[in-house]
């Protein structure tokens, strides 16, 4: 605890305003944070506890120590944690909030312009593979946008670093877990790793072409597995290029060892941007 909060935020420099979303221990609140006494405040995101929940506060230092090991442009940077009356995590405000939610208003947006935030968030995953880090909880619901073509990934409440040792992080047991981003392997064997990560990708790509659709339908957990263990996936978006389609289909290959990795995914992407852009699809 006394590492995170070295770089500590006194409870002054802080300005709680309106609350912009709520979360599993408490609710996010947009602020205004004062970093030096001499320089202008910065809009913020705070994430605020409700009644001082010690399992919260365990979370939040948790998501925090992780946070502060990332430096990445597509992935929301963490200003600091400041103990006031609870516990609260101060991150950099994207004023557009939650991708889903620009999706579902959004409808007539452009495939260069999807395949641009593809890119974007790609490039934050890539950057996380490169750290060993898995985020196991990619959705577009959890990618935040800062304009209309600028995303970041946020929501590291469920992050872990993988074990060099065993090159995958093994859970616990199925808390709240969204099952329907996650790959077979997840579901069977706790195991996490990018890899897992790659097969949340290929679901958020498809809420991405579904104008922030739900996956799956309604169906229930134990009929998604064995769906998929059936050989079938999620079914290829209305108006969805083919080429689009078959990297959604490569995320999702049941052996994580098919599946390609951030890197080589981002190639594919570029490519697919750049022709869609050029022709101004
Ligand atoms: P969950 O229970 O879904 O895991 P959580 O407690 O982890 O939620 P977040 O998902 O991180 O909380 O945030 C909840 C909501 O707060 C988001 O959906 C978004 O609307 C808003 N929010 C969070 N961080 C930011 C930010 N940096 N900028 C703008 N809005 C944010």
């Amino acid at each position: 605890r006394d590492d995170v909060l070295s770089n500590d935020l006194r409870p002054d420099q802080v300005r709680l305003e309106g609350k912009l979303g709520s979360g599993q221990f408490g609710e996010v609140r947009r602020g205004m944070c004062y970093l030096t006494s001499r320089s202008n405040p910065v809009p913020v995101a705070v994430k605020t506890l409700k009644n001082n929940d010690p399992a919260g506060e365990k979370e939040i230092l948790s998501e925090a120590s992780l946070m502060k090991q990332l430096n990445h442009q597509h992935i929301v940077r963490m200003i600091g944690v400041c103990k006031g009356e609870s516990l609260m995590l101060v991150m950099e405000l994207a004023e557009l909030g939650p991708l889903k939610k620009y999706l579902e208003k959004n409808l007539d947006i452009r495939v260069w312009h999807q395949l641009e935030l593809m890119v974007q968030i790609c490039d934050g995953m890539r950057y996380l593979e490169s750290k060993d880090v898995v985020h196991r909880d990619l959705a577009a619901r959890n990618v935040l946008l800062v304009t209309d073509h600028f995303a970041k990934i946020s929501d590291f409440g469920m992050s872990r670093m993988v074990d060099n040792s065993s090159a995958y992080y093994l859970a616990h047991g199925p808390g709240r877990w969204p099952l329907m981003w996650y790959a077979p392997e997840c579901l069977y064997f706790h195991k996490f790793d990018s890899k897992s990560d790659v097969w949340s990708f290929g679901v958020t790509m498809w809420e991405i072409m579904s104008n922030g659709s739900r996956p799956y339908d309604r169906k229930k957990p134990q009929q998604i597995l064995h769906f998929i263990e059936s050989g079938n996936r999620l079914n290829k978006p209305r108006n969805c290029d083919d080429r689009i389609y078959e990297i959604m289909l490569q995320c999702w290959e049941f052996s994580k060892e098919d599946r390609p990795h951030f890197q080589l995914l981002k190639i594919s992407l570029e490519e697919l941007y750049r022709e869609f852009l050029r022709l101004q699809i």
